[in-house]
Order: C-alpha cells, then sequence, then structure tokens
C-alpha cells in the first residue's frame, strides 16, 4: 500500500507548489492511475514514491512505513519504475537489460537466465528471438515491453510508471495498455501509473486521480467517473 499524507513539494524559485497538500492512498494489489495536465505534478508525486523527489512536507509511507527513514537504495529494491522511452541499456542485450536488476542483487546465472526468459515471455516477447538483441533492434511497442519486464524482474511489490507508452504508436498502445494492465493485475502489484491519456488511465487504472496546479481533484473507479453527471 502506497499513502500520501499532507504531501507539498515545492521546487526552488517556482511560484507555488507542484504539489500542493496531497492526500491519495493506493490500496495493495491495485492500480491507481494519475491524470492530469502537463506541469500539473504527476510525475513529482510519482518520483516521491522512490525518493527521487524529497517532500518538503507531509509523509509518503509505503507498506506503512515513512519512505523517509527507508534508505533510497533498499527501498528502490522493491519498487520497479518504468519510463516513457526507457532507458535501456543500448549497447546491452534485451536479456542483459531485464537481468539488471536481478544481477545487482546477487542472483546466481542459472536463475537470472531462467528469470530472464520467464519475464520477456510474460510480456509477450519470444525469449529465443528477443534475448539477444539490442533494444535498437526492437519496435517502440517492443521497448516498452522490454521495460516493464525489466522493472518486474526482481519481482518488487510496487511498480511506478510514468507515461510508459508515450512513445509507442497508437495501435500498438492500445493492446499493450490491454496486455500490460492485465498482467499488474494477475500479479497483484501495486501501481502508480502517471499519463495524460485519459484512454490510458481508464483502461489500466482501478482508481483514476485527476490532479490539476498540484491539487488533487477527484479520484473515482473508472465506473464512477463514466457515471458522472
Ligand atoms: P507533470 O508530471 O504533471 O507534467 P511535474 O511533476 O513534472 O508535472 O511538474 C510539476 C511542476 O513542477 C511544473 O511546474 C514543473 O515545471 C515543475 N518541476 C518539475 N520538476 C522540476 C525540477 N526538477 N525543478 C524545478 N521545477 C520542476
Ligand atoms: P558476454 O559477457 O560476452 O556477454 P556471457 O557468457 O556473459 O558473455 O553471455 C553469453 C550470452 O548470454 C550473451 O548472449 C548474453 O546476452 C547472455 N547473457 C549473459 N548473462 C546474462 C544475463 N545475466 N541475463 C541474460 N542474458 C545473459
Amino acid at each position: 500500500m502506497i499513502r500520501f499524507e499532507g504531501v507539498v513539494k515545492r521546487y526552488p524559485g517556482a511560484a507555488s507548489a507542484a504539489v500542493a497538500s496531497l492526500d491519495l492512498t493506493v490500496e495493495e494489489g491495485t492500480t491507481c492511475a494519475l491524470i492530469g495536465p502537463s506541469g500539473c505534478g504527476k510525475s513529482t508525486t510519482l518520483r516521491m514514491v522512490n525518493r527521487l523527489v524529497e517532500p518538503d512536507a507531509g509523509r509518503v509511507l509505503v507498506g506503512g512505513r515513512d519512505v523517509a527513514g527507508i534508505d533510497p537504495v533498499t527501498l528502490r529494491r522493491g519498487i520497479g519504475y518504468v519510463l516513457q522511452g526507457v532507458g535501456l541499456f543500448p549497447h546491452r542485450s534485451v536479456g542483459r537489460n531485464v537481468a539488471a536488476v536481478p544481477a545487482l542483487l546477487g542472483w546466481k546465472r542459472a536463475r537470472i537466465l531462467e528469470r530472464v526468459d520467464a519475464m520477456l515471455d510474460l510480456v509477450g516477447l519470444d525469449p529465443a528471438l528477443y534475448r539477444d538483441r539490442r533494444p535498437s533492434e526492437l519496435s517502440g511497442g517492443q521497448r516498452q515491453r522490454v521495460g516493464v519486464a525489466r522493472a518486474l524482474a526482481a519481482d518488487p511489490p510496487i511498480l511506478l510508471m510514468d507515461e510508459p507508452f508515450g512513445a509507442v504508436d497508437p495501435v500498438a498502445r492500445d493492446r499493450l495498455q490491454d496486455e500490460i494492465g492485465a498482467i499488474l493485475r494477475n500479479l497483484r502489484k501495486t501501481v502508480i501509473l502517471v499519463t495524460h491519456d485519459i484512454g490510458e488511465a481508464m483502461r489500466m487504472g482501478d482508481r483514476v486521480a485527476l490532479m490539476r496546479d498540484g491539487h488533487l481533484v477527484q479520484a473515482d473507479t473508472p465506473e464512477q467517473l463514466l457515471a458522472a453527471p
């Protein structure tokens, strides 16, 4: 479970707070889609979970613990992170990219190789065809699949996704959203998804949280949002 309690973040020199007194709970095993116009504070909110950004006030709790008291390296072991156009290592094979975190954690080679293939399978890439390719040899959608496989490789309970499919063509994007959404639901991951695409938020979110100017405007299930007058 992830909880924001009265969280405020103001960047130095900014006229107003990027995130102003945010209260939000993401229940375990659910996906919360954060949506709103560019600059409304979505990424800042997300990055306070893995301590890439530190709040000025309030608390961010992960599994009931204030992240301020957890060493960032330890914290990030339990939190997968997927970004737009993902920083895959360009000179490394797909397999080595997916293996990155397990390798850092010191897993045995046989276990890593097995895990890499299982993760590629999971995201719909045939390991025999893709494990030895370079990221540059893949389509945008395939690269994002590798990004998800990499983020899930060490089985973190939490996944943070920041515009994960922003660079993917619209046709591939719909399928990716459905497929990756189903995978995350099956695995019961706790997910925060940042997007400005309402379709993506509705497809992938168990709850959709609307932000504007650093404030949370509304947080509802997709069904409630559709039913709203
Ligand atoms: P969103 O993800 O909704 O586009 P952000 O959280 O990235 O919004 O940004 C919120 C506000 O904070 C914007 O006004 C943005 O310009 C500002 N901002 C974001 N990151 C920084 C930073 N590292 N330094 C200064 N200002 C920032
Ligand atoms: P090299 O270090 O020259 O890549 P290795 O014997 O380590 O040689 O790797 C041989 C093959 O196995 C390579 O194709 C590489 O992509 C793959 N491989 C090696 N280590 C891993 C790993 N941890 N995860 C996935 N694939 C790996």
